[in-house]
C-alpha cells in the first residue's frame, strides 16, 4: 500500500494532537510530512521527535528561532520555517496527499485554500475558513480536482448518511433529502438561568460537558455560534439552503447529525463523544480503520433526550440564520466580529452576553455586498474592516 503523505495546520492544538493519536495508530499507512503551529515551539518539539516530519512550521518567526534551537541536538532534525506564506507552501507540497486544516479562525483561511488549489484532499476542521470563504473554497475544490471531506462531527456525521455517490454540488433534490438536522449539545449553560449568563467566567464557559476542545470553540459552543457556523458550513459543504438546514439540542452528544429522506427515513451517525471517530473516517475514506474510541454502548447510554434551541437565550444563532440566509459579506462581518469579541471575552475585556452584542452591532454597522466575483484579497479586506468595527463596538461597551 502507499503510503499517504499528510500535512497537519494546527498541529498542537485539540484536533491536531487527536489527529497524531490517529496517525500514530497507523503507521503503516500514513506518514506526516509537515506539521504547523502558531507559537507553541516546545509543543512543536515534541511533535518533531515522536512524528518526524519534512517540514515544521512556526507561523510566529520568533517561535520558529525557539523551534530551531529546542531541536538543534535532534539527528535530521525538519526542515524548521517561518510564517505565514510558509503555511500555504507545506499545503501544497507534491509529496503531500491529504491536508488536516485544523487551524482555528479565519487565520487558516490561506493555507486551507491553498491545499484546495493543490488539489489535495483537504480535510476539513477550520470551518471558519468555508464561512469566510465558501463560495470561492468550494470553486477552488472542484476546478482543481481536490476533494473535502467534513471533521466537524455533525458533518461528518451528515456526509456518513448520504448516498456513497454524493459529491459537493450534486444537489440536495437529487439525493432525496429534505433536511439537514444538525444536533448540538447546548454547552455548558443549557440549563443557566438566563440573568445567570451575564457573570459566567471564560473557565466556564471552556468547561464543556461532553467535548474537550480549544478555547475559541469551547465559548463558541457556550454561545452557540459555532451551530450557527456549522450551518453556515453546512450550507457550502452540501448545497443546502438555511432553511434546510436545523437545529436540535441533543444533551448527550451520541446522534452527531441526522439526515431526513424524502420517503419518511431519517439516517443518524451516532458514536462516543470523540473527534477522532470523524478524523479516522475522513483520512482513510472510503476504508474504515481504527481510531481509539471505544464502541458505543446504548445500554450504558440508555437515553436520548432532544429539544428546540433556547433562541433568546443564544441570540448567536439567529445572528448566524441571518448571516447565512443574507450571504455576500454578511457571514465574513459576523466571524470577524465573533473573533474578536471572543477573544475579547477570554481576556476578561467584556462579559458572556456581549458577545451577541458586539456582533449584532457590528453586522448593523456595516453593509452587505455581494461576493460571487470576489478574490480572497478583498474578502479578507472585508474581514479587517469588520474587525476594526466590532473593535469600536468593544470600545463602545466600555463606556
Ligand atoms: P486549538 O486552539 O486547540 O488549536 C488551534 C491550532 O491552530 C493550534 O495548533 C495553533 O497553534 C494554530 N493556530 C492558532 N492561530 C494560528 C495562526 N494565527 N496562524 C497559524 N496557526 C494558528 O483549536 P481546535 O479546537 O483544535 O480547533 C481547530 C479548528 O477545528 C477550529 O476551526 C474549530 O472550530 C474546528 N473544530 C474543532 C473541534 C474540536 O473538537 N476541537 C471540533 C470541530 C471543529
Ligand atoms: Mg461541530
Amino acid at each position: 500500500m502507499r503510503m499517504i503523505g499528510i500535512t497537519l495546520l494546527g498541529s498542537t492544538g485539540s484536533i491536531g494532537v487527536s489527529t497524531l493519536d490517529v496517525v500514530e495508530r497507523h503507521r503503516e499507512r500514513f506518514r506526516i510530512v509537515a506539521l504547523t503551529a502558531n507559537q507553541d515551539a516546545e509543543g512543536m518539539a515534541a511533535q518533531c521527535r515522536r512524528h518526524r516530519p519534512e517540514y515544521a512550521v512556526m507561523a510566529d518567526p520568533v517561535a520558529a528561532s525557539r523551534l530551531r534551537l529546542l531541536l538543534s541536538g535532534m539527528a535530521r532534525p525538519p526542515e524548521v520555517l517561518a510564517g505565514t506564506a510558509a503555511l500555504e507552501s507545506v499545503a501544497a507540497l507534491p509529496q503531500v496527499d491529504s491536508v488536516m486544516a485544523a487551524i482555528v479562525g479565519a487565520a487558516g483561511l490561506l493555507p486551507t485554500l491553498a491545499a484546495a488549489r493543490a488539489g489535495k484532499r483537504l480535510l476539513l476542521a477550520n470551518k471558519e475558513a468555508l464561512v469566510v470563504a465558501g463560495s470561492l473554497l468550494m470553486r477552488a475544490v472542484a476546478d482543481n480536482g481536490a476533494e473535502i471531506l467534513p471533521i466537524d462531527s455533525e458533518h461528518n456525521a451528515v456526509f456518513q448518511c448520504f448516498p456513497g455517490d454524493f459529491r459537493p454540488g450534486c444537489g440536495l433534490e437529487k439525493l432525496g433529502v429534505e433536511r439537514i438536522l444538525l444536533t448540538a449539545s447546548g454547552g455548558p449553560f443549557r440549563d443557566t438561568p438566563p440573568e445567570g449568563l451575564a457573570q459566567v467566567t471564560p473557565e466556564e464557559a471552556c468547561a464543556h460537558p461532553n467535548w474537550d476542545m480549544g478555547r475559541k470553540i469551547s465559548v463558541d459552543s457556550a454561545t452557540m455560534m459555532n451551530k450557527g457556523l456549522e450551518v453556515i458550513e453546512a450550507c457550502w459543504l452540501f448545497g443546502a439552503r438555511p432553511e434546510q438546514v436545523r437545529v436540535l439540542v441533543h444533551p448527550q452528544s451520541v446522534i452527531h447529525s441526522l439526515v431526513q429522506y424524502r420517503d419518511g427515513s431519517v439516517l443518524a451517525q451516532l458514536g462516543n463523544p470523540d473527534m477522532r471517530t470523524p478524523i479516522a473516517h475522513a483520512l482513510a475514506w472510503p476504508e474504515r480503520i481504527t481510531s481509539g474510541v471505544a464502541a458505543l454502548d446504548l445500554l450504558e447510554v440508555q437515553k436520548l433526550d432532544f429539544r428546540l434551541a433556547d433562541r433568546e437565550r443564544f441570540p448567536c444563532l439567529d445572528l448566524a440564520y441571518e448571516a447565512a440566509t443574507e450571504g455576500g459579506t454578511y457571514p465574513v462581518i459576523l466571524n470577524a466580529a465573533n473573533e474578536v469579541a471572543v477573544a475579547a471575552f477570554l481576556t476578561q475585556r467584556i462579559g458572556f452576553m456581549d458577545i451577541p452584542a458586539v456582533v449584532g452591532k457590528t453586522l448593523q454597522r456595516l453593509p452587505r455586498e455581494g461576493v460571487e466575483d470576489w478574490e480572497v484579497g478583498q474578502l479578507l479586506e472585508a474581514d479587517r474592516r469588520a474587525r476594526r468595527v466590532a473593535e469600536q463596538n468593544l470600545a463602545g461597551l466600555a463606556e
